[in-house]
């Protein structure tokens, strides 16, 4: 079953960034331009192929490259500073905009190629993630070999994998070592 198209900013940015996935024998899950393509058609929902190429492969590659600077980052400041920097090169519409009875400013990558608009995307999205809840939820699996990232959105902070199936396996492992304790005690 495909995993299901991320519907918010924040899950698109951690779908692009977790293509590296240190878990799979090889971590590159975007192994060519065709690869690619079917990822951009999914990861922005669209119903046409996005047509890519070797250059486009490259680009994306350190676009996530960048991105994942965030998450490596040795303190907030320098987290927001990378990611400040890719923005400062790249065009955001803003604009004022209903919601909810209110005003909120809105930011938006200006319309451009696919891998672009998800870099630029990507980048206010999680910008705006530490505005609203700081680096700290900022994190990496603990589930070694896995080092994919998350954003923990639990009240009392106490995320510590990428995903159900890291949380799962981990807890399996656990399981299994403590009954090979015991049966060999
Ligand atoms: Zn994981």
């Amino acid at each position: 079953m495909p995993p299901p198209i991320p519907r918010t900013s924040i899950e698109r940015a951690l779908a692009f960034l977790n293509t590296w996935d240190t878990f799979s024998a090889d971590p590159e899950r975007i192994a060519d331009s065709a690869v690619l393509g079917r990822f951009m058609r999914w990861v922005h929902d669209r119903s046409s192929p996005v047509s890519v190429d070797d250059r486009d492969l490259a680009r994306f590659r350190r676009a996530r490259t960048e991105l994942r600077g965030a998450f490596d980052a040795p303190d907030e400041a320098s987290g927001v500073a990378r990611l400040n920097s890719i923005l400062a090169s790249r065009p955001v519409r803003v604009r004022l905009e209903p919601d909810d009875g209110q005003w909120t400013m809105s930011h938006q990558p200006v319309p451009s190629d696919p891998i672009e608009a998800l870099l630029t995307e990507a980048a206010l999205a999680l910008l705006s993630a530490i505005g609203d809840g700081g680096w700290e939820r900022f994190g990496t699996c603990a589930g070694s070999p896995c080092t994919c990232v998350y954003v923990d959105r639990t009240r009392n902070r106490s995320r510590r994998f990428c995903s159900d199936l890291c949380n799962d396996r981990v807890s399996q492992e656990a399981h299994r070592r403590r009954r090979s304790r015991i049966e060999k005690a």
